[in-house]
């Protein structure tokens, strides 16, 4: 079994390249980039949160190296290709921050004789990886991801969103539990890595606030280890399982020792967008003209509800979309929650659900997190559940995501993924994730009940302090607000 070290930097610049413009030191949201202006910059790995907002940013590539003869050049470009771990044969440009590869370390496992290999996809990729085969920003293409994964060699090809809606079961019946049995409140959202990273560096007087649930990656994987391999009749032991995801942080989280139940790692290695789409080029497999395939049954069957996720704001209303209904035992009556829509850094609601009057906010880039979490440290943030996303509009916005140049092309880009992700989840039949067919035969067959002890031992983890407390700047934004929201 693989060992585990989440200490091992994943962001990095490279001094031969960067110029000191610090562009990428206005992008990080916790001042994690050292250096002065025109001379090259160091990340602070102490505290950086391995969003990659860094990486995203980067203008700065190696076209050639001054001064250098061809031969010389390529010599040079080959030994930083080994330093970043990447294929040699990467065509991309070298920009001066990067993050790690590991799509060497997965390439050569997927030829070792005698796994099961199976792959799971999260909600944004599906969004953004037709954009690096030239298709226009936002173009939805899960069936020919589905049928790409295939032909990388992969036995089953599973969806993150399934894991969403376990996430939207446990988190939403936990929050239910924490409203009506005294706290701690407000509970916060833990899936997205950056933002854990971020609270137990700066703020791990608050770490109990968070909810504890396992991301829907960490979810998935314990069950495709555990239900998955049940259904399928393998060894966990024999399972190589792979997460594609939109996030440089993601294997952080793979890696970190909790992520593991019954002595399986929960999810063996993780690639970023980026990382399958050279993947599928390296192998010479034409994206554009492949067939749509469905996602393997069950652990790949998913409601709109999981698919929202992708987007800032998809948890809050994933989750209200579930709560709603179990608090009150009454239908929903819109399914599109607008209040919690929206490009601002702090959206915040208040809801009637039932005789409960449920306080909402939802944050997106980690910069504007201070602000709230200040409130919560002094007592004065009477909120009962918060969303927190590390990148600016969730994770199609991701460090892993394909790399854009110009800010015109990200907010487009932005845009468009969002869009798709909404339209993908109106084209739904189920669009919560207690009436997703598969989720409920999950929990009648294998989980009992949300919290119950089988989620407790698979779906739950814990925090821990990194860091001595907050550091960095706090923020003040302004905040879009809609109180006294009624879904009626
Ligand atoms: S990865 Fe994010 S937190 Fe780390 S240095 Fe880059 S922008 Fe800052
Ligand atoms: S918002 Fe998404 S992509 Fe960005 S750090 Fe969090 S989980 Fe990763």
């Amino acid at each position: 079994m693989k060992t585990t070290d989440c200490t091992d930097p994943v962001i990095h610049i490279d001094p031969t390249l960067c110029t000191g413009c610090r562009r990428c030191a206005e992008v990080c949201p916790v001042d994690a980039i050292e250096g002065l202006p025109g001379e090259p910059q160091t990340v602070n790995a102490d505290r950086c949160v391995i969003c990659g907002q860094c990486v995203q940013i980067c203008s700065v590539y190696a076209s050639d190296w001054a001064g250098s003869s061809p031969q010389e050049g390529a010599a040079r470009r080959l030994e930083r290709i080994q330093e970043r771990d990447m294929p040699a044969d990467i065509r991309e440009p070298l920009f001066a921050a990067y993050y790690s590869y590991n799509l060497n370390k997965v390439a050569d496992m997927m030829t070792k004789p005698g796994q099961f290999r199976i792959v799971q996809c999260a909600p944004a990729i599906r969004v953004s990886l037709a954009e690096e085969f030239g298709m226009p920003f936002g173009t939805l293409t899960p069936g020919k991801m589905a049928a790409a994964l295939r032909r990388l060699g992969f036995d089953r090809v599973y969806d993150t969103n399934f894991g969403a809606d376990v996430t939207i079961m446990e988190e939403g019946t936990e929050l239910i539990r924490r409203v009506t049995e005294g706290g701690p409140l407000p509970m916060f959202t833990s899936c997205c890595p950056a933002w854990v990273r971020f609270a137990e560096i700066e703020y791990p007087d608050l770490l109990d606030h968070l909810s504890s649930c396992k991301s829907p990656m960490q979810m998935l994987g314990a069950l495709i280890k555990s239900y998955g391999a049940q259904l399928d009749e393998v060894e966990p032991a024999n399972i190589y399982s792979v997460a594609i995801m939109p996030c440089t942080c993601k294997q952080f989280e793979c890696d970190r020792p909790e992520m593991e139940s019954d002595g399986y790692r929960d999810v063996d290695e993780v690639l970023t967008t980026r990382e399958l789409a050279y993947w599928i080029k390296q192998r010479g497999i034409d994206f554009a003209n492949l067939p749509d395939e469905e996602f393997d049954s069950p652990l790949g069957q998913y409601s709109g509800a999981g698919s929202i996720f992708g987007v800032t704001g998809g948890v809050m209303e994933a989750a209200i979309r579930t709560g709603y209904e179990l608090l009150t035992n009454e239908k929903l009556p819109k399914l599109q929650l607008d209040f919690v829509r929206g490009e601002e850094g702090i959206r915040v609601a208040e809801v009637q659900v039932g005789k409960l009057q449920l306080k909402v906010a939802v944050v997106a880039g980690l910069q504007h997190a201070y602000q709230l979490l200040d409130r919560v440290q002094a007592g004065e943030c009477d909120y009962h559940f918060i969303e927190v996303m590390g990148c600016p509009a969730g994770c199609i916005s991701g460090g892993g995501q394909p790399k854009l140049m110009l800010e015109k092309h990200r907010i487009e880009a932005y845009r468009a993924r969002k869009s798709s992700i909404y339209g993908h989840d109106a084209a739904h039949q189920v669009r919560k994730s207690h009436e997703n067919p598969h989720i409920i035969k999950l929990y009648d067959e294998f989980l009992g009940e949300p919290l119950g002890h089988v989620s407790h031992h698979l779906l739950h983890t814990t925090f821990q302090q990194r860091g001595p407390g907050k550091q960095s700047r706090s923020s003040t934004i302004s905040t879009k607000g809609d109180t006294g929201y009624s879904i009626h």
